[in-house]
């Protein structure tokens, strides 16, 4: 080998160096530490392979012309492996939108659970460690690797939305400073979706409304400083409008005072339904043996390890004992080695649970779906999660007798002979006490898309819907929410 060829051929096998080196730290940043879901297997395998070919590029005893043989067949390889798995994009998680992250222990978990337990006096036969299953590897890439994720609060909406709202807050205000006729005369007015688009887009108010509600100024801005007062929110909100031609464009705005918080915690899971701002049917502090039809879901979804919660909280708030204002149960699927979760059984009042949702979407982007929002097609991709244990948790409950409370006898009277005397209760023949088991799956509100069996779970969703989701990303991935957060 001569000197000449030795300078091209170092050329040659840098650019093949630095691209190698690419490839590491691109599927480096892809894999969840501790994870051993089948994506980040196949990132793992993929910085193996690179940091393989890397090893043998830089070693002494290899000919140059072998070095750029093997760089362009590593380099052809990888290709393949895109185009085979889709676009080779992971599921993300919107760095912007994190707040922090948080590691508990097991112990911490199942401490919590135990202590939640004291409230359902309806399991007090279930310990914590019959309830408790820590999450798989595979819902730690909702949260960074790490048990609970702290997210910003997000609401999307249009400007058109917003003044409504803060001028429906406006118009309570004045209700006490009114007469009733005077109310009655505001609210047709500024309750009038036509005139308040026209009035913001336009800046003007039509002659004939003019004449009907005696309003000297075709001016909108001059009439909401007359009604409401030139410092109130609504007279800066107009001030801050945007152009006509985006009056109803959605955008994305952090809510102040609340957050996010994305837990594979079992005991967040567990605290789904009680104490919180909204009421679910399976609230364990229940203690009416006749609740237990749909209590007996619950042990089971705490004990799922592919069901991992996301829940709206105020800012002071913590994982540790929430008060929820809103909530979402999470399940994974796979497609073409692409992650994807669906969100289901989302709870929440007075717009909280759309403050969750629109959260959700610009911490995950499109690679979250909510069940609320698919169809059942004909064209439905099924994934299906194995359990190695079984999903069922089956308890006992034991009360006091109904009829006896608890005596074991009861006072009979033999009718038009006035006559009584005590026997044995006849519901419990005398033990005074009852007993019973319960058990079952999960309960899902949008059964089409998230089932489950014996020793498995399956989620689905429409082919069609994955695929146009995987092709924006394609595009260059224009997440519709997409937020950059301020400096
Ligand atoms: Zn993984
Ligand atoms: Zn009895």
């Amino acid at each position: 080998m001569n000197k000449l060829s030795t300078v091209i051929d170092t050329e040659g096998a840098e650019a093949a160096l630095a691209a190698l080196d690419a490839v590491v730290k691109k599927y480096i940043n892809m894999i969840v530490d501790g994870c051993d879901c089948s994506l980040c297997e196949s990132y793992r395998e993929r910085v193996e392979k690179a940091r393989a070919a890397l090893a043998n590029m830089t070693s002494d005893a290899v000919i140059f012309s072998d070095v750029e043989k093997t760089a362009a067949e590593v380099a052809e390889e990888i290709a393949a492996e895109e185009t085979t798995e889709a676009h080779g994009n992971g599921f993300r998680v919107n760095a912007a939108a994190v707040i922090n992250t948080f590691t508990v222990s097991e112990a911490e978990d199942m401490a919590q659970i135990r202590e939640q337990l004291y409230d359902a006096p309806l399991f007090c036969s279930l310990s914590a460690r019959d309830i408790y299953k820590k999450r798989a590897p595979i819902m730690y890439h909702l949260t960074n690797g790490a048990e609970v994720l702290e997210a910003m609060a997000v609401s999307v909406s249009d400007y058109f939305t917003r003044f409504r709202r803060q001028l429906e807050i406006a118009l309570n205000d004045l209700y006490h400073e009114t007469t009733y006729a005077d109310w009655m005369e505001l609210i047709r007015f500024w309750r009038n979706d036509s005139i308040i688009r026209r009035g913001i887009l336009e800046n003007k108010i039509a002659p004939e409304v003019m004449e009907a509600f005696s309003i000297r100024s075709p001016k909108f801005s001059k009439h909401l400083i007359k009604t409401f007062g030139e410092k109130s929110e609504i007279v800066k909100l107009f001030n801050d409008r945007p152009k006509a031609a985006d009056i109803e464009k959605q955008t994305a705005e952090v809510v102040e005072g609340k957050k996010v918080i994305v837990s594979n915690l079992a005991s967040n899971v567990m605290k789904m339904t009680a104490g919180n701002d909204f009421s679910s049917c399976q609230d364990y502090t229940y203690d009416d043996i006749s609740d237990l039809g749909y209590l007996q879901k619950l042990p089971s979804a705490v004990h799922d390890e592919t069901m991992s919660i996301a829940y709206l909280v105020d800012e002071s708030d913590s994982y540790e004992h929430p008060y929820m204002l809103a909530r979402v149960l999470i399940s994974p699927l796979e497609y073409n080695g692409n992650l994807f979760y669906i969100g289901f059984n989302l709870y929440g009042n007075n717009g909280n649970a759309e403050v969750l949702k629109s959260s959700l979407k610009n911490l995950y982007g499109e690679r979250f779906l909510f069940a609320d929002d698919m169809y059942n097609t004909e064209n439905m991709h099924e994934w299906e999660y194995s359990y190695d244990y079984k999903l069922r948790v089956d308890f006992e409950y034991e009360e006091y007798c109904y009829l006896c409370e608890g005596s074991g006898e009861v006072t009979a009277t033999v009718r038009y002979h006035d006559y009584e005397f005590e026997c044995e209760c006849p519901h419990c023949e005398g033990k005074g006490r009852e007993c019973g088991e319960y058990g079952d799956y999960p309960y899902v509100n949008n059964a089409s898309f998230v089932r489950y069996g014996y020793y498995r779970k399956t989620t689905y969703a429409d082919k069609k819907v994955l695929d146009a989701i995987l092709t924006a990303e394609a595009y260059g991935g224009n997440d519709l929410f997409s937020f950059e957060a301020e400096a």
